[in-house]
């Protein structure tokens, strides 16, 4: 299969994330780019592997494990960035480098011990609801600040900032809103003496929203490899 389009798409969305750093008044290396595969399979993976590409998000734990295996000569850091049931818990301990859905107690708890199993850490972003879509994921805003208090206990998760999706919505005051309310509570928990110098928001629809609002990380997929089958 030919995946030429991989690397112009990925040059063009470096170049407009760099575009919306510079409209932000920041700089282009404080954001980073996280490529999303999910719904791609292991030759498109390794096709954006050649580009220099070494970390991907995944949404289902199925496909990290289907797409590890062939890909397992490319040192890819696999990132959960999808809603995670418990009993997920021990193939992601032992294939994720990092988890960017963390939204319960119960979920940090099987992680830690399958972590512990292991003899592995995992970082971990905590996933906010930013949203009122009954579809999204993620702990309610209001259950902060006693859930990062409770998961300093768990010396496997290395806790790293905050992650969310924005409503899907065509205003982009309603969408900057989620963002900007991701940032706010970053900075009353840094306030607070947690340290959370990663906010994961914006995808391809709106990542400039998210930059602006302070977004260090975005999660791209559709805009680097192409419309995904529905
Ligand atoms: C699919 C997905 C993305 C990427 O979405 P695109 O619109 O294709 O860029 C980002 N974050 C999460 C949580 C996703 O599930």
């Amino acid at each position: 299969m030919d995946h030429s389009h991989l690397a112009a798409n990925w040059a063009d969305v470096r170049h407009r994330v760099d575009e919306a750093c510079r409209a932000a008044g920041r700089d282009p290396a404080e954001v980073s780019i996280l490529p999303v595969s999910k719904t791609f399979d292991a030759d498109v993976v390794r096709a954006a592997v050649a580009l220099g590409l070494r970390r991907f998000g995944e949404n289902k734990v199925q496909e990290i494990r289907d797409k590890s295996g062939p890909l397992a000569d490319c040192g890819i850091a696999w990132v959960v960035i999808g809603h995670l049931q418990t009993n997920k818990a021990k193939e992601v301990a032992r294939l994720a480098s990092e988890v960017q859905s963390l939204d319960r107690i119960e979920l940090a708890d099987a992680l830690h011990r399958r972590l512990q199993a292991e003899g592995r850490r995992l970082d971990v972003l905590v996933q906010v609801k930013t949203s009122s879509e009954e579809s999204k994921h993620g702990l309610s805003p209001d259950a902060l600040p006693a859930f990062l208090d409770s998961l300093a206990h768990y010396e496997t998760l290395c806790m790293r900032g905050l992650m969310t999706l924005a409503t899907h919505s065509d205003d982009p005051a309603e969408v900057r809103a989620c963002f900007r309310e991701l940032r706010e509570l970053r900075d009353t928990a840094q306030a607070q003496g947690h340290d959370l110098p990663r906010l994961s928001m914006g995808m391809s629809g709106d990542f400039p929203l998210a930059i602006a609002e302070g977004a260090t990380e975005v999660r791209i997929g559709s805009a680097i490899f192409g419309r995904r089958p529905v």
